[in-house]
Parts: C-alpha cells; sequence; structure tokens
C-alpha cells in the first residue's frame, strides 16, 4: 500500500485545477500584456482569476498581487513593510521564533540593514497570544508577521485577536496563511489583515504560484524589478496556467472545507490517539487549536531520518520536521522554539494528511509505525541506556 502522508510539504493536484490549467496552455496563450485579441482574452482569464481568488479572502481583485509562490509573497509583504516603516523612523518588527525559514531569513536580512526583530516565544510550548503580540508592541513597531498556522507542528494561531491588537496600536499585520488558505476559513477585513501570503500547491494547486493579499494603499516594494505587469508591483509575464489552476484549487477547497475538514479531522485524531499510546513519545503541536491535517509526534531514542526511511519501505511518505530541513542534521527550529532538546527533536515524526487520504490508508500507518518505533529503539543504544537506567527518559 502506497500511503502519501506529507501534504505539509505539497499536494497532489486535483483534476478540477488541472483542468482550468489546460486551455491557458491550448488556447489562451497570448501574453496578458499584448495589445491583440490572443493578449487581450489571456489578460481576461487572468482577471478571472484574480476575482476569483480575492473572493475567497474577502478582498477586492485589485488587492491580490500573483507571485511565484508562498515564499516570494512572505519576502514581498515583509520587506514592503519594513522599508515603509523606515521612511517613516520605524525600525521594529514583531514575529515568531516557530515561523518558516520564507519569514525568518527576510527577517534576518532586515536585521542586517539595521532592523530590530522580536522573536516572541512560544507560550506553553504549542502556540503563541495575542497578549504576547499586544505586549511587544513598541512606538517604532513598523510591522508584525505571524503564520496562520504552523507548518511543522500544526499550531493555529488566533489570527483575528492578533489583528484586532494590531488594528488598535496601528501596526501593519502580514499572516503567511500558505498552510491555512483552502483549509481555514480567511476573511482578511474581519481579521484585519493587511498582508497575507499564500501558496497554490498546498492546497491541491500547482507549484511554483501563489499570491499576495495587499489592503487597498499599503504602499508595496518591488522584489522583482522589470516590467509592468501586477500593477507594476511584481515584474514578469504572468504564470496564466498556473494561476488558472491556483484559483480553481481554492475555489474548490473553500467549497468543500467544512467536508474536508470533517472527514481529515476525524483520520487525524484517529492516529493522534493511536500513535499516542506508544511509550516515551509527545504530541508536537497545539493539542486544540490545530490544522485538520496535521499529526506531529516526538518519539524518545530514535533518529526522525530513520525512521522516515523505514516508513518509506512500509510504503509510507511522511516527513521529519520541514521539509527543508530535513536535508540537515540541525534539528528543526520549530521543535528547538517549543522546547523539545535536541536529542528528543531528532526523534520527530510528521503526519499530514489531506481528504485525498482514506480510512485504510490511516489503519496502515497506525500498524506500522508502532512496529517500526520498536525496531529503531531496538538498534538504539540511547534507548538501551534508558532502559538500564543509565540515562533519564525526558517524555
Ligand atoms: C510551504 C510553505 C511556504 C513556502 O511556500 P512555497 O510556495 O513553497 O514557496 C511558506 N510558509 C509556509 C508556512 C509553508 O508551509
Amino acid at each position: 500500500m502506497q500511503v502519501y502522508a506529507d501534504n505539509a510539504a505539497t499536494t497532489k493536484i486535483s483534476s478540477h485545477a488541472l483542468q482550468a490549467m489546460m486551455p491557458c496552455f491550448e488556447k489562451f496563450y497570448g501574453n496578458p500584456s499584448s495589445l491583440h485579441t490572443a493578449g487581450q482574452e489571456a489578460k481576461e482569464v487572468l482577471e478571472d482569476a484574480r476575482a476569483r481568488v480575492a473572493a475567497c479572502l474577502g478582498c477586492e481583485p485589485r488587492e491580490i498581487i500573483f507571485t511565484s509562490g508562498g515564499s516570494e509573497a512572505d519576502n514581498q509583504a515583509i520587506i514592503s513593510a519594513a522599508y515603509y516603516g523606515a521612511r517613516k523612523g520605524k525600525k521594529h518588527i514583531i514575529s515568531t521564533a516557530f515561523e518558516h525559514h520564507a519569514v525568518l531569513h527576510t527577517l534576518n536580512r532586515l536585521e542586517k540593514e539595521g532592523f530590530e526583530v522580536t522573536l516572541l516565544d512560544v507560550k506553553n510550548g504549542h502556540n503563541v497570544t495575542a497578549e504576547q503580540v499586544r505586549d511587544a508592541i513598541r512606538e517604532d513597531t513598523c510591522l508584525v508577521t505571524c503564520m496562520y498556522a504552523n507548518n511543522e507542528i500544526g499550531s493555529v494561531l488566533p489570527v483575528a485577536q492578533i489583528g484586532t491588537v494590531c488594528k488598535a496600536a496601528g501596526v501593519p499585520f502580514h499572516t503567511d496563511a500558505v498552510q491555512a488558505a483552502g483549509h481555514l476559513h480567511i476573511d482578511v477585513k474581519a481579521q484585519n489583515i493587511d498582508l497575507l501570503s499564500l501558496s497554490g500547491h498546498k492546497f491541491h494547486g500547482p507549484k511554483g504560484v501563489g499570491a499576495l493579499y495587499v489592503r487597498r494603499g499599503f504602499p508595496l516594494t518591488n522584489v522583482i524589478e522589470g516590467g509592468a505587469q501586477e500593477r507594476g508591483k511584481r515584474a514578469g509575464t504572468e504564470n496564466l496556467p498556473a494561476i488558472c489552476g491556483m484559483a480553481a484549487a481554492l475555489e474548490d477547497a473553500c467549497a468543500h472545507m467544512e467536508e474536508n475538514n470533517a472527514k481529515v479531522t476525524a483520520m487525524r485524531d484517529r492516529l493522534i490517539e493511536g500513535l499516542s499510546k506508544i511509550p516515551h513519545c509527545a504530541l508536537n503541536g497545539d493539542p486544540v487549536n490545530r490544522l485538520p491535517g496535521n499529526v506531529s509526534f516526538c518519539f524518545e531514542g530514535i533518529e526522525g531520518e530513520a525512521l522516515l526511511l523505514l516508513l518509506d519501505m512500509k510504503g509510507i511518505c511522511a516527513s521529519s520536521g520541514s521539509a527543508c530541513t530535513s536535508g540537515s542534521l540541525d534539528p528543526s527550529h520549530v521543535l528547538l522554539a517549543i522546547g523539545r532538546v535536541h536529542d528528543v527533536a531528532h526523534g520527530s515524526l510528521r503526519l499530514s494528511l489531506s481528504h485525498c487520504n482514506t480510512d485504510e490508508e490511516v489503519d496502515h500507518i497506525l500498524a506500522e509505525v508502532p512496529q517500526v518505533v520498536q525496531t529503531l529503539r531496538d538498534m538504539s543504544p540511547v534507548w538501551r541506556d534508558l532502559q538500564k537506567g543509565e540515562r533519564e527518559y525526558i517524555l
């Protein structure tokens, strides 16, 4: 049995999205910037996609900028707000310690340019609060950037409350909603969000395309210079097939959100309950405010990489930490941020589900993971020391 349980890394494109893309290759291949009929037809398709994306977020079409993905949208949102703040003498930015690297590395770069960054610690080991944001805001704060939901441990942040706090303080609020879009309710006006990033491939759309919502009037800085596409704010010929695929996927995900989430949450809870029975393990992330598809555990005495390889041999595609960090030996910054010590953080497993998964697949995971964990523990010198009492259990 093949089980794909790595939907936080990327998802399978839906047939709905694929079908929406095909006419862009075959019929609407004109350049939307061209003045001839072929170009203007493509332009119409582009603007239709923009209106669809905007409708899913509760904003106006003109407030949507298409990008190459979530990373680019994060970069542009943060750099724009920072440079806007700097023009008014404000150079302090608030974020959290468990953001995606697209946010954290952009903040590192701004620090080198003289900005000051406050990273909120992850309270109770699983989430941050709007009070933490409120307490961190200063006279010179030019941006609060907090993710909507965490990609590794699934915690869902109190975005609407953070939005209220930011609005009251007059500070722009950006949220990396890459894990939330298509999975959780978004209404940028009601939630007082000024800037929001999303990515097509996290909700069964194509890869290499994303969108940035920018509240009307907010001054954007270009990250990519060139032509006058996207109201002059993002140069480059629009990837029309991908944009149409993303718009169709987002509409589809939002239209079926309730039923998809009911199905996925039930599978998630069955996995969490079953895997919790493995001795000396711990659930990562917020047990209540949690992404419908996220299951994240640390198992003491084993290496996450070995766990992934053995699970792969059993037909299960999972992840340890984020896809970006699993290539390196450093444990995930997210697991360290929630207070997991190095040894424990190394033994992490993330299973991320979508509505494409089935109950039979969940049964397969529940049958294999405990066995594989035991196999690895049987070979582990650390586990032997723990069992002999020569080392103390942490979990
Ligand atoms: C996947 C992801 C990104 C990056 O999106 P890309 O489209 O792959 O660049 C950013 N933030 C979060 C939370 C993600 O899960």
